[in-house]
Order: structure tokens, then C-alpha cells, then sequence
């Protein structure tokens, strides 16, 4: 079996090292051929993801070049492509790194079935988060439904330690063809200016290493004070490279644990966060439906608002609302945004907007280029109160109260607001750059008056909540 070759299906799993399913692969000695499918179920996700997920892939082709190997980019079904490969290059198995969210779930499960039945080795490998959701077990045995109890939990169970990078790989001798990364138009969805959103990544396993380093050099420390404050670079910015596993979830870990062995107050604050990371894939494996449904069924008869102009307004960054709309022009110009800034989007739009989560599911999911469906599907459940851990509905954000707490020196409103100031900033006037003609924006507009007043807004939400209780 030892001389017959590999395929290694690469999907969210971009990197070199701390890769389990690559370190066994590499140790069994046999000739490799890794491959990355474009298949209907990627061509689906959000504009901003896919573009930014197009840079990762292009990445880390050219990082298995350094150990001998290619990066074979073929596009179809993802069976279908595997059966071709297989034939094409008298491969014995095929090797891939788990997944989580429901679509990719059900596509792996029928590939390894058919797979296996016609007598490949499909096999499967833990790589994306600390542990597999299924091996955190509340006291009862079953999940958790709640942060705390499972933090606690999870905080006990042993971590195992990152794999380094090998140094070199063995592939086949006839490489199959495939296409080109640029035909494929990765970024053809991206309406807004891919150009603008690319100054704020940081592309590849080396990049992220390199974010990571420089949050332990400076942010670490203070990060348990400083990391609900959006204007400060507070926090590691990390989530863009995990959600492409251009960083191994084992290294950040470890590095946390390092820091806080080493004196840094706020790394155990960090580590708490990665696992809400963690949690977010527990609820995720547990009950699928929250990507899509009311994770509490008796918020199914909540009085939501369906996409509205309100809505719209919300989206475009127009509310009137200043930290609401730093928050979504920063979400437009970076392809990412600020905690505490999605917290107050996300509540605002629920509550103050009384507008459907998933509307604000959605549009996070087309304009995030750090969207994780695990995460953005708990964040917004959590603010709306209809998920699971959740914030109570009648705890509604005041983004005013908010902003003068968060805030107080009005730096990331000016940031992100060009009206705001006498003398916008690059990033205040890049979101007119990047939004599209038909919006029809123009800096030198006044900043619009308020889409609701937030006592009315408030009051309204309120309101049903209690009809809703009754
Ligand atoms: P840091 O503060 O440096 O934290 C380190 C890492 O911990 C993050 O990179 C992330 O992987 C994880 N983490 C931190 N906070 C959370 C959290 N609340 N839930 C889950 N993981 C967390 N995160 C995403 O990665 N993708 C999303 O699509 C996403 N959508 C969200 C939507 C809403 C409505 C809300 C309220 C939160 C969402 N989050 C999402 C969680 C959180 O906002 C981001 O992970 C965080 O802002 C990323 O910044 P950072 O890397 O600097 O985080």
C-alpha cells in the first residue's frame, strides 16, 4: 500500500504546520497530491469569503511548493472531481481535514460513504478546533447549553501539541492537470472595491504567524481591559486566518498558554475567547439548525420585521445611528469588524430595527472575509435572544450609552464616518470609494438623521417582547 499515492482534499486548512491530517500523510512515505475543490457548496458562500478564501488558496500553493508539492485546483462536485483524480493518478485514498457546518457535513458524509464503498480509503482527520465537539460531555453526557459549565469543561481536557511543518513531501510522478486560480474568479462578487478590503488582511500561514507574534509582543497584556474598545488594537485580529486554517488553532492556544505562563494578565482572558470559538462548534455539531432557525423554537411566533428600507439603511451604513454605522462601514472597508461593534450592529438591528437576525445573518455572511458559520450564527443568536446562552432580550444595547463608554474620544466613529469630520480620514472616505453607484453616497452629504429614535425603538422592542411573554 506504501508506494500507492495519496490525495489530501484541502478545504479550511491552509497551513503547514500544526496540520495533523499533513504530518500523517507525510509520515506514511507515500507520493502526495493535494488538492483543492471548487465545488458548489464553496461557490456558495458569502462574496467577501470567497474572495478572501481565493488569497488563502493562492497562499498556500505556492507554501506546498517549498516542500515539493502542488496544489491541484479543480472545479465540480466534489465526489465527482475526487473519482477523476483517483482514476487519474492511481491514488488509494483520499485524506481531508473535518468540518462542522451543516452543508459541509452532509457533502463529506456522502463522499466518504461512496468512497468507501467502491473500496477507497476516505479518512477523515481533527485539525479546525481544540477539541472535537463531540469530546467536550457535560456531567450528563450530553452537550452543553450554556458558556460558563462548558468552559470549565473544556478548560480540563488535555490540548495535544502542534505537529511542526515538513520539510519536505514526496509527489507523483505525473502531476494531474488543473485549472487556473485566476479563471476561477474567486472575488468576481465582490461589488465593493476588493482592492480597498485587501490593505487590511494578512494572507497566508506566515502572515498570520506574524499577527500572532505581534499581539503577544504588545496587546496581550491588556487585552481582558482594552479588548471591548474598538478604536485601540486591542485584540489579535486572528479570526480572518483561523476561519482559513492559515493558522493552527494548537499554536494560538499554546502561545496563550505561554504569555500567561510568562506574566501576560490578559492571556487568560484570550484563551477564554478561543473557546467561545469552541463553543459556538459545540452548539454548531449539536444542533445544526441554529445556522438557519430559532435555536429556542418559542421565538418562532417573535414578531421579526422581514428586510425592510430600515433594514436596507442598516446595511449601507445609513442609520443615523454613529456607532452603529462606524460599525457597518468598518465591516464594508475591512471585511471585518470589531466585537463589541457587532454586538451593538447586531442589537440595533434586532431590537431597535426589530428586524429578523437572519437578515443580519446574512449580510455578515456576504461582507465578512473572517465569516466562521459557527460563530456568526451564535453571535447573532446570542444578541437577538433567541439563542442558546443569550443575552436577555430585554437587555437591549444602547448604541448612544455604548458609544460614550466604548468610545469616549469618538475615535472609531471618526474613523469610519467621513461626515463626522472636518478632515476624513482614508478609511472614512474608502467606504464611498468601495460602495457601490447605485447606493448613491457622497461624503459631502450631511450625515443622515436617525432611522428611529433610540427610546421609541426601544420601547417598541420592548413591547413585544412582553406581548410575546404573555
Ligand atoms: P480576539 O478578541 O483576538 O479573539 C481571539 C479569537 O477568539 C478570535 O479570532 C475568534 O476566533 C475567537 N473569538 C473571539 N470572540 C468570539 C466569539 N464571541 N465567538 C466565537 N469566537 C470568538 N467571529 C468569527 O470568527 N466569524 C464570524 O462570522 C463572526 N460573526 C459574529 C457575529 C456576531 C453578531 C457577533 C456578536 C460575533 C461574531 N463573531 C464572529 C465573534 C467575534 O466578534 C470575532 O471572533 C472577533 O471579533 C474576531 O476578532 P479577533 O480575531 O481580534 O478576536
Amino acid at each position: 500500500m506504501s508506494d500507492i499515492p495519496l490525495i489530501l482534499w484541502f478545504r479550511r486548512d491552509l497551513r503547514l504546520s500544526d496540520q495533523p491530517m499533513l504530518a500523517a500523510a507525510v509520515a506514511t512515505g507515500r507520493a502526495l497530491v493535494p488538492v483543492f475543490i471548487l465545488d458548489p457548496e464553496t461557490e456558495a458562500i458569502g462574496a467577501a469569503a470567497k474572495w478572501r478564501l481565493g488569497l488563502a488558496v493562492e497562499a498556500f500553493a505556492k507554501a506546498l511548493e517549498g516542500i515539493g508539492l502542488r496544489l491541484v485546483l479543480q472545479r465540480g462536485a466534489a465526489l465527482e472531481v475526487l473519482r477523476g483524480l483517483l482514476a487519474e493518478t492511481g491514488a488509494g485514498g483520499v485524506w481531508w481535514s473535518r468540518l462542522y457546518d451543516p452543508a459541509a457535513v452532509a457533502r463529506d458524509t456522502g463522499v466518504k460513504a461512496a468512497l468507501k464503498a467502491e473500496g477507497v480509503e476516505a479518512r477523515s482527520f481533527a485539525g479546525h478546533l481544540l477539541h472535537e465537539p463531540w469530546e467536550v460531555e457535560s456531567g450528563q453526557g450530553g452537550y452543553y447549553r450554556v458558556f460558563t459549565p462548558f468552559w470549565k469543561a473544556m478548560r480540563g481536557l488535555p490540548v495535544a501539541a502542534p505537529e511542526l511543518a515538513p520539510e519536505l513531501a514526496c509527489g507523483p510522478e505525473q502531476w494531474p492537470a488543473g485549472d487556473d486560480l485566476a479563471g476561477w474568479q474567486m472575488g468576481g462578487a465582490m461589488n465593493r472595491g476588493a482592492g480597498v478590503v485587501a490593505r487590511h488582511q494578512a494572507v497566508g500561514e506566515a502572515a498570520a504567524r506574524g499577527r500572532l507574534r505581534g499581539f503577544l509582543d504588545a496587546a496581550v497584556a491588556d487585552y481582558a481591559t482594552l479588548r471591548d474598545f474598538p478604536g485601540l488594537a486591542g485584540t489579535s485580529r486572528l479570526s480572518e486566518n483561523l476561519t482559513y486554517g492559515e493558522i493552527g488553532i494548537r499554536e494560538v492556544w499554546y502561545s496563550g498558554l505561554r504569555a500567561r505562563d510568562e506574566g501576560a494578565a490578559g492571556a487568560e482572558a484570550f484563551l477564554r475567547e478561543l473557546g467561545w470559538r469552541e463553543f459556538s462548534y459545540h452548539l454548531m455539531h449539536h444542533t445544526p439548525g441554529i445556522t438557519h432557525a430559532n435555536w429556542k423554537p418559542d421565538w418562532d411566533s417573535f414578531p421579526w420585521r422581514e428586510d425592510t428600507a430600515d433594514a436596507e439603511r442598516w446595511r449601507r451604513g445609513m442609520t443615523g445611528e454613529p456607532f452603529v454605522d462606524a460599525a457597518m462601514r468598518e465591516m464594508y472597508v475591512t471585511g471585518t469588524m470589531h466585537n463589541r461593534a457587532r454586538m451593538i450592529a447586531a442589537s440595533y438591528l434586532t431590537k431597535h430595527l426589530m428586524t429578523h437576525w437572519k437578515v443580519g445573518l446574512n449580510w455578515f455572511a456576504e461582507c465578512l472575509t473572517d465569516w466562521d458559520p459557527a460563530a456568526n450564527a451564535m453571535g447573532w443568536q446570542w444578541v437577538a435572544g433567541s439563542g442558546p446562552d443569550a443575552a436577555p432580550y430585554f437587555r437591549i444595547f444602547n448604541p448612544a450609552g455604548q458609544a460614550e463608554r466604548f468610545d469616549a474620544d469618538g475615535r472609531y466613529r471618526q474613523r469610519f464616518l467621513a461626515e463626522l469630520s472636518p478632515d476624513p480620514g482614508p478609511e472614512a472616505l474608502a467606504f464611498f470609494a468601495a460602495a457601490p453607484r447605485s447606493w448613491g453616497l457622497d461624503p459631502k452629504r450631511p450625515y443622515p438623521a436617525p432611522v428611529i429614535e433610540l427610546d421609541h425603538g426601544r420601547a417598541l422592542a420592548l413591547a413585544a417582547y412582553s406581548a410575546r411573554k404573555a
